[in-house]
């Protein structure tokens, strides 16, 4: 295996937009930050999260990441790009209560760390190397870790018609990410987008940012006829970059959302700190 030293921005960007279930305004501002440091946000109150599960507060449609009073939702669209691009440090000011949403998928965040470029720092990437295959369940669903010597994922989705069932399968780096995953838009259903509104989600979602599904198919043109596995993908990336280290494994989700996701990066994080106390300190 290649030696891998951890990696930052080489400058800021901006992004400015709504958030697609609140529909509030943000500016975020992603910067550079120092090895060590991982992924953190700061919010308009000078509050600071670092992204670890340990920190994740809700899992309802989107993953909330929280301390004290202060919360940031719908981070895993940025994370994903973050993680997909090869970022382990970054510091993310945000004006507002949620990311934007952009288009409902991870490119705009992946085309801006193309443009600004990533610089490698003189700090070695901390990896999560499972000795022993784990699982984890919820009902139908499941999460598997599989020791392996890349880090690999394998998805099965299985939705109702007209979705169906898909299956997503590759080893990621960068470059597979940006061309394969990182243009997959968030998705849904014509018939639950009123119920998430009553709920009061939902309320920045639009046919620019999410497609919706009908009974027959798909309102807007697919960017891939599987675009939902490769979103479904791209959130199970975004919520593992939150165990704070690279996974080296294989990964296996069936049917897995954030509510799963989130129940074993907590486990994971607790094997992770207990292995490496320095991984704790941030
Ligand atoms: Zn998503």
């Amino acid at each position: 295996m290649t030696v891998q030293y951890q990696h930052t921005l080489r400058g800021p960007f901006e992004i400015e937009g709504v958030g697609i279930h609140t529909g509030a305004a943000a500016r975020v501002r992603v910067e550079p930050a120092g090895t060590g440091e991982g992924v953190t946000f700061v919010l308009p109150g000078g509050e600071r999260i670092s992204a670890l599960a340990e920190n994740v507060t809700e899992t309802a449609r989107a993953t909330v990441l929280g301390t004290g009073n202060a919360s940031v939702s719908t981070v895993e669209h940025l994370l994903a790009a973050l993680f997909g691009m090869g970022i382990d440090n970054a510091s993310i000011a945000i004006s507002g209560p949620e990311v934007p949403v952009a288009d409902g998928s991870s490119a705009v965040f992946a085309e801006h760390i193309v443009r600004v470029g990533s610089v490698a720092q003189n700090e070695l990437r901390r990896t999560f190397v499972p000795s022993h295959a784990q699982f984890f369940r919820d009902g139908d669903r499941a999460l598997i870790l599989l020791p392996a010597a890349r880090f690999r994922v394998r998805y099965v989705a299985d939705y109702a018609a007209p979705i169906g069932s898909q299956y997503f399968d590759a080893e990621i780096d960068p470059e597979v990410f940006r061309d394969t995953i990182a243009g997959a838009r968030t998705f849904g259903y014509l018939h639950e987008v009123e119920n998430l509104r009553k709920r009061g989600l939902a309320q920045g979602g639009s046919l620019d940012n999410a497609v919706v599904f009908g009974p027959d198919g798909p309102m807007q043109p697919l960017r891939w006829p599987d675009e939902p596995v490769r979103h479904k993908v791209l959130d199970l990336l975004g919520d593992l970059s939150l165990l704070g280290v690279r996974p080296q494994c294989e990964v296996i989700a069936i049917k897995s959302g954030h509510k799963l996701h989130c129940t074993a990066t907590k486990e994971l994080r607790r094997q992770i700190v207990r292995a490496v106390p320095s991984a704790n300190v941030r």
